[in-house]
């Protein structure tokens, strides 16, 4: 619960990473694979085994996270994290809200695993309409 427990990603990324991060910190929505190949296309950068390597890469920094809802990629809401989260997003726009969990809210979730699943990990992700979309309410 104090900054002892900071977590410091490895601040040096390859040039396949950096492109890709920058790219996915400029869109505005959750993008696929493909997308991203199609955006990092003019940096030089056109295999699509070498973005799945990348974004590998970034995920296991905590720096890019995969929305499974979605198979699409967003990049951290916070530059990078341990991988307790969870996200809200938007059904309408796309628009993602990384919700950072504390060790008790995923303690619980994973508790929530029957005997015969021995829980490893959680993916919880919660759709709705953001302020934008929904409709407005009437006074
Ligand atoms: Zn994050
Ligand atoms: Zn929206």
């Amino acid at each position: 619960m104090n900054a002892a427990h900071h977590h410091h990603p490895d601040p040096k990324l390859s040039y396949n990473q950096g492109e890709i991060l920058t790219c996915l910190r400029q869109a505005k929505e959750p993008m696929s694979a493909y997308a991203i190949l199609d955006r990092v296309r003019t940096a030089g950068i056109s295999h699509p085994p070498t973005v799945y390597r990348a974004l590998n890469d970034l995920m296991q920094k905590g720096m890019v996270h995969r929305l499974q809802s979605r198979s699409a990629f967003v990049a951290c809401d916070h530059g990078a994290c341990d991988g307790k989260f969870a996200f809200a997003i938007c059904r309408r726009c796309d628009k993602v809200v990384e919700i950072p969990l504390s060790d008790d809210d995923q303690a619980g979730l994973l508790g929530l695993a029957p005997d015969e699943i021995s829980p490893e990990k959680v993916t919880l992700e919660i759709a709705g309409l953001c302020i934008a979309c929904r409709p407005a309410e009437t006074a």
